[in-house]
């Protein structure tokens, strides 16, 4: 008999639900939380002990061997980094470090600081070895961080799990990245995930999406913040100033069949306004997004029309 069992946990610096509705869930809900501690010890750019701090740690003295899994995320990032006009940087890591956003200490670091930090973030810099798996920063104090795209590769790697299960469906929710694996118990066997209402607190939505076999990746400027004065930064740097991108945009969802593609774009298309993102999401067949500017507007692909709610 099919059962549905769901459990929360607090890791990578914030909540994650997990819902499963199979004969064994109990069990699949168990190796779900395993799988999510193994990787973000893998992943984790906030853990002296973790996989990647071995990489970064060796910033300009030597290439360190990895796992294929970290080979492979540093890989995606790295070229999704390296083209033109992108707003993702996993080189950021110095800038991230500095600016604390969402940790405490957080501050606007001095101008001079900025610039020579910049200096270091080169993503041209990471260096692969394909045939020995292993990455070297070319710079001292060059630092990656993949806290943009762990959430949502980890998913993929959980999903493929779950395809080797007998499962009926699951719901993850990594603070924000939903994904949906199976049958929903609705009559279209679609899930319906909320887009929440910049404006409002949590779980207030301003729209919703029909999903199925997807992901629903969300970034928003209205979560991680640090207030100075009148001043608000966020948590989403701007790689060519070093300072929070600027926007209109108040959140940007990114709905995909990778979970990595969701936060590859929600990242790298950040810095442009509403319908700039609209336009190139058009072009790009594999994603569809949903906009929300800072006056409440929405904006959509064309793909997801008729799955909007
Ligand atoms: P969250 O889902 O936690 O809000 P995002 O997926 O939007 O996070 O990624 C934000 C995180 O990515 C930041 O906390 C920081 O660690 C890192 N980051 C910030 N700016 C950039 C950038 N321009 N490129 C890549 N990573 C970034
Ligand atoms: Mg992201």
């Amino acid at each position: 008999m099919v059962k549905t069992h769901a459990t929360q946990i607090r890791l990578m610096g914030t909540v994650i639900d997990i819902k499963v509705s199979a004969v064994n869930a109990k069990k699949i809900v168990r190796k779900t939380v395993d799988k999510l501690v193994y990787y973000e010890k893998m992943f984790s750019a906030n853990r002296e002990d973790s996989e990647l701090m071995a990489i970064n740690l060796a910033a300009g003295e030597h290439p360190v061997v990895v796992s294929n899994e970290l080979f492979e995320l540093i890989r995606i990032g790295k070229y999704h980094s390296c083209q033109k006009n992108s707003f993702l940087n996993i080189a950021i890591g110095p800038l991230v470090k500095s600016w604390k956003i969402g940790f405490s200490g957080a501050k606007v670091p001095l101008k001079t600081d900025i610039e020579s930090l910049l200096a270091i973030t080169n993503p041209e810099k990471i260096k692969l070895n394909d045939e020995k798996k292993s990455v070297y920063l070319e710079q001292k104090g060059m630092f990656i961080d993949l806290g943009a795209l762990a959430k949502g590769y980890i998913s993929d790697r959980i999903v493929d799990y779950y395809k080797r299960q007998q499962i009926e469906s699951a719901i993850l929710n990594l603070g924000g990245n939903v994904i949906v694996y199976g049958e929903a118990p609705h009559k279209d066997g679609y899930f319906r995930v909320g887009i929440q209402n910049p404006r409002e607190p949590r779980s207030k939505c301003l729209a919703g999406v029909k999903a199925k076999n997807q992901s629903v990746v969300t970034s928003g400027i209205y979560e991680r913040v640090l207030k100075v004065g009148d001043e608000t930064y966020h948590h989403i740097i701007n790689p060519k100033t070093g300072y929070p991108v600027e926007t209109d945009v108040a959140s940007l969802t990114i709905i995909s069949h990778l979970s990595v593609d969701g936060e590859i774009w929600t990242t790298r298309l950040f810095g442009k306004n509403s319908q700039e993102i609209v336009d190139e999401v058009n072009q790009l067949p594999e994603i569809e997004c949903i906009v929300i500017d800072k006056e409440n507007q929405l904006y959509y692909s064309i793909g997801i029309q008729s799955n909007l709610i």
